[in-house]
């Protein structure tokens, strides 16, 4: 390359998006995986193997197929591999999957993780949500200290579905309304950056409960908005609740006690999915909350907790790395 083109590419650089450049990034090193995870599960799976059907010890290897373990279970005689019944089951290429979910840490859109994986579109919207799928329950074990906690809503979206939509299609750019269901999220989190969330079904108190239920410690100042509902999760759940009347102006209690930070949160998290993803499908939330989760933690995500965040919901042993 001649002097002048590399310059140019040198002076371009400030200009590269988040992804692009990590795109850059990724062509100039040597990928190198300390963890793979596949052969993790499938190891741990042959130290302790058990029917994923009927829990059943005694079972037979039952040959190799599509370069996998395959057992036969002696109870009830199903057959299946380490992967069954699991959110990895049935994915293929598990060779490309550290280089994905190096991507993920990154929040690769579909397209540019499908590109340099190699697999298709469908492939990769697939892997996503298969590895968001075994993610979604992995919430902060218990939030302490003062907490906050407050409701957001997203507008419904049947994204990627063409058919027996339940209401009219939206069109880009038309400005008439239609009315779009407000679907509630709720958001706790505490200033260890340890974040509690859930798709609500509704406002009540007894849905915000079944979220955070066990997940506050009962020492814990919560934060909240006043409303009846918080009022009365304090009441269930026991912890101390400390009041801000938000629709009379009120910010700051007593000098510490605020919602700046989960209001803060809610806002990242409506720039991260309407400024990257375009908006998301609602059936698809809950993923992408604890994809958003696992990124804001208080130790930032990389490749090997991505992998033991998915090894720990499949309770196989975490691989050791930062
Ligand atoms: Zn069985």
């Amino acid at each position: 390359m001649q002097s002048q083109q590399f310059q140019d590419v040198l002076n371009a650089l400030p200009t590269l998006t988040k992804q692009q450049k990590y795109t850059l990034l990724n062509a100039l090193s040597e990928p190198h995986y300390s963890c793979d995870i596949a052969t993790s599960i499938e190891e741990s799976f042959a130290q302790a193997p058990k029917c994923p059907h009927c829990d059943s010890e005694e079972l037979q290897r039952w040959g190799i197929r599509n370069q996998r373990q395959r057992y036969r279970c002696k109870s009830c005689w199903k057959m299946f591999n380490s992967f069954s019944n699991t959110p990895l089951a049935r994915l293929r290429h598990p060779e490309k999957w550290s280089q994905y979910l190096e991507g993920m840490t990154h929040s690769l859109t579909l397209r540019p993780a499908a590109k340099e994986c190699g697999i298709t579109l469908r492939t990769s919207f697939r892997w996503r949500h298969r590895f968001l799928q075994a993610i979604e329950y992995d919430q902060a074990p218990v939030l302490r200290g003062i907490a906050e906690i407050d409701e957001t809503f997203f507008r419904e979206s049947f994204k990627g579905q063409r058919k027996n939509l339940p209401r009219p299609a939206r069109k880009r750019g038309n400005d008439k309304k239609v009315d779009c269901r407000k679907i509630p999220v709720v958001v706790a989190r505490d200033r260890e950056c340890h974040t509690v969330d859930g798709v609500l079904k509704n406002e009540t108190a007894d849905e915000l409960c079944s979220h955070v239920n066990g997940r506050i410690d009962i020492e814990t100042v919560v934060c909240a908005d006043a409303t009846l509902a918080h009022e009365k999760l304090a009441r269930k759940l026991g912890f101390i609740f400390k009041e801000i009347v938000t629709s009379a102006g009120q910010r700051v209690v007593e000098g510490i006690f605020h919602l700046q930070h989960v209001n803060s949160y809610h806002s990242h998290l409506k720039g991260w999915i309407s400024g990257i993803f375009h908006g998301v499908a609602t059936k698809y939330l809950a993923h992408y909350l604890g994809w958003r989760r696992a990124l804001t933690d208080r130790d930032s995500l990389t490749y090997d907790r991505l992998c033991n965040r998915i090894l720990g919901s499949l309770r196989v042993q975490p691989f050791r790395g930062t």
